[in-house]
C-alpha cells in the first residue's frame, strides 16, 4: 500500500486535519427550523414537525403510514412486535450485521438465527435462507416452526448493508413460501432502491434510522414504516405508551413504550430530508471517483448491483485477505485518515454465541477483507 490513497482521500475532503468516516452536514433549514420548535414552546414529544417528518418519511418511502420513533434500535424492536415476535420465538438475520439487528430480536425475549450473507450485496442471502428453510423448517396451521429446536420463527430481518439492497425479490418469494413476515433493517439504506422502489418498502415493516452518523440525522431518531394501516396504527399506539384515546383520562391497555421522536429532533429531521435528493446525488459522485481511483490502485471498491440503487452510505473496499486489510488500515489510521473493518460476525459476541446458524462462509470472507473509508457529503 502507497501513500497515493491517503493523498488521494485528503485532495477529496480537502484538509490536512482528521478525516471521519461520517460526519453530517447542516446547510438546509436546520436552524430555523430549530429556531421555531423552540419558539413555539413545542420541543417534546408531540408537535407539527413530527407529524411533518411522518408524512414525508411516508412520501420519500412510498409507504401509507410512518412512526417516527427515538432510535433506529427501538423501532426494529417493536417492528418485531408488530408482526407477532413473542418470547421464546426465533428470527432469521444474517450474521454479518451491526449488534442493533441482533438486539432487537433479543429484547423481544426471541433468539436469532444467523444466517449467511451474499457476496454481492453483502446482506441476507435467499438462498441461505432457502438452505436452512428446506433442512429445519416445517409449514404449522399458525406459521413456520423449527424442526431443531421446536420454536416458531416468527420473522425475518435482513438488513441492507451499507446501503446496498439484498435480494428482496427472491428473499420474498421464500419467505412467502414458509408464511415467515419480513422486517427490513433499512436503517442504512434511506434512498437505496431496489428494482425501482424504495428499500423499507417491501417487508409488512421497514425501519430507518437518523443517528448522527446516518446520510440523513436528527440527533437520534428512527422511523418505523408500513403499507399496512393496521400495523401503521399500531405502531404509532405502542411506542406512545399504548394510551386509548379519551380527552382526559389515561386509559392503557396494554403494554407500550414511550418511544416518541421528541418534536425537537424531527425538526432537526425534516431540514435533513430536504437535503436528502442532494446528499444522494453528492455521493454517488463521490464513489464514482473513488471507484475510478481504485480501479487504477488494482483495489475493488464496492458498488451497487444491476437491479438496485445503493445510497452509498458507508463506503467500502474489498482487500485481497486479512494482512492486506489490517496494512490498510494501520496506514490510514496512522495517518489520521479514519477507515474501519467491517463488524465482526454475531456468533462471536458472547450473547449469541449459543444461536444457531450455518456456515456463514461468505460473511466469514468479507469479514476479514472489508473496509469502510471516508463518505461523509462534502
Ligand atoms: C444504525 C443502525 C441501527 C440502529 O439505529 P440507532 O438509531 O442507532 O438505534 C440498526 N441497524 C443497523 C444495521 C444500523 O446500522
Amino acid at each position: 500500500m502507497n501513500n497515493k490513497i491517503i493523498n488521494f482521500i485528503r485532495n477529496e475532503f480537502d484538509t490536512k486535519e482528521f478525516i471521519p468516516l461520517h460526519v453530517p452536514t447542516f446547510r438546509g433549514n436546520e436552524k430555523k427550523y430549530l429556531n421555531s420548535c423552540i419558539d413555539s414552546t413545542y420541543v417534546s414529544s408531540v408537535g407539527s414537525f413530527v407529524d411533518d417528518f411522518e408524512l414525508f418519511m411516508s412520501k420519500i418511502t412510498k409507504t401509507t403510514k410512518t412512526t417516527a420513533v427515538v432510535n433506529g434500535t427501538s423501532g426494529l424492536q417493536v417492528g418485531l412486535r408488530l408482526v407477532g415476535v413473542k418470547k421464546g420465538d426465533e428470527v432469521i438475520t444474517q450474521g454479518l450485521t451491526f449488534v442493533a439487528t441482533a438486539n432487537a430480536i433479543a429484547y423481544n425475549n426471541a433468539s436469532p438465527i444467523f444466517l449467511d450473507v451474499d457476496l454481492d450485496t453483502m446482506g441476507l442471502s435467499p438462498k441461505a435462507v432457502n438452505d436452512f428453510l428446506e433442512e429445519f423448517g416445517e409449514l404449522k396451521e399458525d406459521g413456520c416452526y423449527n424442526k431443531k429446536s421446536g420454536k416458531k420463527i416468527s420473522a425475518c430481518m435482513p438488513m441492507h448493508t451499507f446501503g446496498f439492497p439484498v435480494h428482496l425479490s427472491e428473499l420474498i418469494t421464500i419467505c412467502e413460501k414458509w408464511r415467515i413476515p419480513i422486517v427490513e433493517d433499512a436503517a442504512e439504506s434511506l434512498g437505496s432502491e431496489y428494482k425501482g422502489k424504495p428499500t423499507g418498502s417491501f417487508g409488512e415493516v421497514g425501519v430507518f434510522s437518523f443517528n448522527g452518523n446516518k446520510i440523513v440525522t436528527c440527533g437520534g431518531g428512527g422511523a418505523i414504516v408500513t403499507n399496512n394501516i393496521r400495523l401503521g396504527e399500531k405502531a404509532k399506539f405502542l411506542t406512545t405508551t399504548a394510551k386509548q384515546p379519551h380527552s382526559y383520562e389515561y386509559v392503557h391497555n396494554e403494554l407500550g413504550y414511550n418511544f416518541r421522536m421528541p418534536n425537537i429532533n424531527a425538526a432537526l429531521a425534516c431540514a435533513q430530508l430536504e437535503q436528502l435528493d442532494s446528499f444522494l446525488e453528492n455521493k454517488r459522485k463521490l464513489a464514482n471517483k473513488y471507484m475510478n481511483f481504485f480501479k487504477s490502485e488494482g483495489i475493488k471498491f464496492r458498488t451497487e448491483n444491476k437491479n438496485s440503487k445503493a445510497n452509498y452510505w458507508l463506503m467500502c473496499v474489498e482487500l485481497n485477505d486479512k494482512d492486506e486489510r489490517n496494512l490498510f488500515l494501520e496506514k490510514t489510521n496512522g495517518a489520521n485518515v479514519m477507515t474501519r473493518p467491517i463488524w465482526q460476525l454475531m456468533h462471536r459476541l458472547p450473547m449469541y454465541k449459543d444461536c444457531q446458524r450455518d456456515e456463514q462462509k461468505n460473511a466469514l470472507f468479507l469479514e476479514e477483507r472489508i473496509v469502510n473509508i471516508p463518505s461523509s457529503v462534502r
